[in-house]
């Protein structure tokens, strides 16, 4: 389920069941702090959080109908209803992704409605990165994230990307997917100190297992984290970190004690 504070409009994470993308309404710290004396009793929080969860489902049907607003309107109707571009992302897009996919695996979607959908997200990446993806940068000691060769899934790495710059994180997306060597050098090049790989199928394990290899060879390597396969597989990969895909949030504060 996908979790908004119904008082200030922030995304807050997932929570169990995961496999069931409803918009379910929350209190954020920050809110709970400022609200302690208030009497939640005679708040409507369905009613407070009906704008997040009407948003939603009009993403979603847009997969459905293949009819989709202007990309830079969408970002617009967000910011009118208070949710920040990194919140759309993380709360909206990604998980309207996600349900794409597993509508499509149940077969209540066409593979042509799912292709769609996607590029149309990429185009809402695409806008807000926009800001991001050129601007000068120092990855001395940043975040490189890379897809493993063959991996032509890139939306994760894009969103991650821009959730990371807008909190101040010194961090570069690679897409498409670029083979080990040209990862060691790019890791060389920059002196990054954490390196997150998107894998797609456990078929690519190998590779990502080979590209460790490569990086202990080095004088300072990497911390090496992976993600996109289930958490159960990635973390029995030793010396690798697994990046839960539900917790993106969760990688964003360990970004920023890497940082720090
Ligand atoms: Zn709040």
């Amino acid at each position: 389920m996908i979790r908004w504070c119904c008082y200030c409009q922030t995304f807050i994470g997932e929570k169990e069941p995961l496999s069931n993308y409803s918009v379910t309404h929350s209190i954020c710290t920050s809110c709970n702090s400022n609200l302690l004396n208030t009497d939640h009793k005679n708040i409507n929080t369905t009613k407070l959080i009906k704008p997040i969860k009407d948003f939603f489902a009009s993403v979603f049907h847009m997969a459905e109908t293949l009819e989709y607003s202007d990309p830079q309107e969408l970002i617009k109707q967000g910011l009118k209803l208070g949710i920040k571009k990194s919140d759309l992302l993380l709360g909206i897009i990604k998980p309207a992704l996600w349900k794409v996919g597993q509508q499509y695996g149940k077969g209540k979607l066409t593979v042509y409605q799912e292709h769609d959908f996607t590029r149309y997200c990429n185009a809402i990446i695409h806008e807000i990165g926009r800001e991001y993806q050129f601007k000068p940068l120092d990855l001395n000691k940043g975040t490189l994230f890379v897809c493993i060769d063959s991996n032509f899934h890139t939306l994760g790495v894009q969103i991650l990307e821009i959730i990371a710059r807008e909190n101040g994180i010194a961090a570069k997306a690679v897409y498409p997917s670029i083979p080990n060597n040209e990862i060691i050098d790019l890791v060389k090049l920059t002196g990054v100190s954490l390196l997150c790989v998107s894998i797609s199928s456990s078929q690519q394990i190998p590779t990502l297992l080979s590209l460790q290899k490569e990086l202990y060879k080095l004088d300072k390597p990497p911390v090496l984290a992976a993600g996109g396969l289930s958490t159960d597989q990635l973390k029995k990969l030793d010396g690798i970190l697994s990046i839960d895909q539900n917790s993106f949030l969760d990688l964003l504060n360990f970004l920023k004690e890497n940082n720090s």
